[in-house]
């Protein structure tokens, strides 16, 4: 079993409950077969307190993960077979065969990015088809 990965943000938001605005946290986790989205809060005003299991990533979130983290490029080896790596990233985006090429030419490119755990995902499907791949986050300057 490979190790989890998880990138986590903090976002105000209203308390299920009473309506208060509160301060939820949210966590994006890779564990050993899939990536989900927890949130949590405790509100102040009333005491509620919620844990949100294996929800939908919102595009607003996850873009304020991608804001305060940085985004994770995903390398593959050069000399992989293109049949080979498009097929892996069919099966595990669920996409048509056009975008799987821009998907590839992203990844070819050196362009191809998102969160930390989603790369890393790519990267270990990418692994188990026997495809040297790895998900890395460029260092800021
Ligand atoms: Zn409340």
């Amino acid at each position: 079993m490979e190790q989890a990965v998880f990138e986590s943000i903090t976002y105000a938001a209203e308390c299920g409950d009473c309506g208060a605005e509160v301060e939820w946290c949210g966590v994006q986790v890779l564990d050993d077969r899939s990536l989900r989205w927890d949130t949590e809060f405790g509100c102040t005003a009333c005491g509620a307190a919620m844990f949100v299991c294996k929800g939908e990533l919102p595009a607003e979130l996850r873009g304020r993960l991608l804001a305060e983290h940085g985004p994770a490029l995903l390398r593959v080896d050069p000399s992989a077979r293109n049949a080979a790596v498009m097929r892996v990233l069919r099966a595990e985006l669920g996409i048509g065969l056009d975008e799987v090429r821009t998907v590839l030419g992203g990844i070819r490119a050196g362009s191809h990015s998102g969160t930390l755990p989603e790369m890393e995902l790519l990267a270990r499907r990418l692994r188990a088809a026997g495809i040297d791949a790895v998900a890395e986050r460029p260092q800021r300057s």
